[in-house]
């Protein structure tokens, strides 16, 4: 067989070569479009490249973007990797210190960024002193000082050659959010990246073909986009790329002016997306599949999305992974039981895509496959971790598997069910509660817009569970109503009496964080502090 190394530029040049006039639309923070094609996106990113490279930007340097998703935020991602360089994305939504942390630890030299953030990279650049040269791109709206893309690549061709060099070199860099600690910095590879696009375009992954129309909700900074920068392009599937807002009413709009059929993000972003339409009265969403991950997807919000006409897959990763590693996609065995059934199954994180899995005691036992053994959540693969960025030690075990952090089990069917991130995990009285469970379960109330559930501290029990409720928008009479027994009751009919938390507090927003998941770090300082809300 030839030899053909696995780098990600090839997925840049098989869209251009055979999908040339496929269509690529960005939406600008002010609401215009732009309207490209995969030739155009080529060349755009070649012209990059050959800016980069004429500007004395080598192999392995690192270049930094803050930017949502656009066109050309994925030129310069391609530009930067077609030649070898490091593509390392930063969160906007991260804090000063935070960034300045990142971008020092990573060694970012350059920084390609939005119009609209651009007094953000300001501060970055006073902090992350190896930054040299900031370069605006999705100008729209600024008109400061520093250089835009289209004059960075003004007399520049496209004929840059990509690729020809060792698939294990570095693409892309993301670092975790850090909830605990210092964030921690994976590097993806181009044949792990590579290899991770071909997995999840597949049938049991996401499904991805040229007849897709994908819009990447999940950002190009949140572990890779979820791998959507690579397989779209990869199949040939027309790109919407959204910009910053993703709020109901603005995806809704993208979503129906574009016929958007497949669409990947985080329950909270699902959740603004169908309360929208509901308070609208729309009945319909010309999205056919919908991927929910980076947090459990309630079983509230699939039957909210699946009475729209949209059909839900459950998928869980993490940034360590390049991220996906389960997707709830069905087997013979799941479409033979009956149908309540197959829903549990579909509400499940779901089975191995790519990677291998298993579960295991404190003592590093594996534990079966039964559905009802609870255990540590170990992972492996060509695309799982080896080491964090700039650590001397594995972060495997001895026998070569990475503890994901997740708490889990893993049915007769192979459908994996995480019950809790360990450190959310709740136990009480020496049994477990999972903090999940009770949130979905109260996420059926009609008043109730997000659920939050941690556990504190208690003489008694070692630990109770405490409820965090943010109620709709919609809701008015609000006032003089007892909510917490309202709740309180509401749980009692549907869960464990033991697992119903004493302690319900309604706030005025549950914290998300960098990633657009519910912070419950956030909630503990809250509860500790005594504070009433956190926004
Ligand atoms: P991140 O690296 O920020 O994407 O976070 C990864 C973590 O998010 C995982 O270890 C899980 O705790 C959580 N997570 C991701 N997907 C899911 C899911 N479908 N259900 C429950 N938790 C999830």
């Amino acid at each position: 067989m030839q030899e053909w190394s696995l780098t990600v530029d090839r997925f840049m040049e098989g869209a251009a070569r055979w999908h040339g006039t496929t269509e690529i639309v960005t939406r600008y923070p002010d609401g215009t479009m732009l309207r490209s094609n995969y030739t155009g996106l080529h060349e755009r990113a070649r012209r990059i490249s050959q800016a980069l490279r004429q500007a004395g930007v080598r192999q392995g340097d690192k270049i930094a973007t803050l930017a949502s998703n656009s066109l050309d935020h994925l030129a310069v991602w391609y530009g930067v990797m077609g030649i070898g360089a490091i593509c390392h994305t930063l969160n906007p939504r991260l804090h000063d210190d935070q960034l300045a942390f990142i971008a020092n630890h990573a060694g970012d030299t350059w920084l390609f960024v939005d119009g609209v953030l651009a007094e953000q990279a300001d501060r970055l650049r006073a902090r992350a002193s190896g930054i040299g040269t900031i370069i605006i791109i999705n100008e729209i709206g600024y008109d400061g000082q520093f250089p835009h893309l289209e004059d960075f690549i003004a007399g520049h061709d496209a004929d840059c050659p990509w690729g020809g060099f060792d698939e294990r070199l570095t693409a892309g860099l993301c670092y975790t959010s850090g909830t605990t600690g210092d964030p921690k910095g994976i590097a993806y590879t181009h044949r792990s990246n590579t290899l991770h696009a071909m997995n999840t375009i597949a049938p049991d992954g996401f499904g991805l073909s040229a007849l897709d129309v994908i819009l990447p909700v999940v950002p190009m900074y949140h572990a890779n986009t979820w791998g959507l920068a690579f397989s779209g392009p990869a199949v040939g599937a027309k790109l919407v790329m959204p910009g910053p807002q993703l709020d109901g009413g603005s995806l809704h709009s993208l979503i129906e002016a574009e016929a958007v059929t497949f669409a990947a993000g985080v329950p909270t972003v699902w959740q603004g997306y169908v309360d929208h339409l509901s308070d609208q009265g729309i009945g319909r969403t010309s999205l056919q599949r919908v991927v929910i991950g980076g947090a459990a997807c309630p079983p509230a919000l699939l039957t909210a999305l699946e009475a729209l006409g949209a059909k839900v897959t459950h998928a869980w990763g993490m940034t360590e992974l390049s991220p996906v590693g389960l997707v709830a996609t069905p087997t013979p065995s799941a479409l033979a039981l009956p149908e309540p059934d197959q829903r549990d199954l579909a509400l499940k994180q779901g089975r191995p895509i790519g990677i291998d899995a298993r579960i295991v005691d404190e003592g590093g036992s594996e534990l079966p496959r039964d559905g009802v053994s609870v255990g540590l959540l170990e992972v492996r693969g060509p695309a799982v971790i080896e080491r964090y960025v700039g650590h001397d030690q594995s972060a495997l075990s001895a026998d070569g598997w990475f503890d994901t952090g997740d708490i889990a089990s893993i049915d007769e069917h192979g459908y994996v069910r995480i019950t809790d991130r360990a450190k959310d995990i709740i136990k009480s009285g020496g049994e477990w509660i999972s903090s999940v469970d009770v949130e979905n379960a109260l996420l059926t109330h009609p008043d109730v817009a997000l659920a939050a559930v941690i556990g504190i501290a208690h003489d008694k029990w070692g630990e109770r569970p405490k409820l965090y409720v943010q109620l709709r928008q919609s809701l008015t009479d609000r006032d003089g109503r007892d909510f917490k027994t309202t709740f309180r009751d509401y749980l009692a009919a549907r869960i464990a009496r033991w697992w119903v938390p004493d302690d319900v507090e309604i706030i005025d927003e549950i914290p998300i964080g960098a990633t657009g998941k519910i912070d419950k770090k956030v909630l503990r300082e809250l509860h500790e502090t005594g504070g009433q809300s956190a926004c």
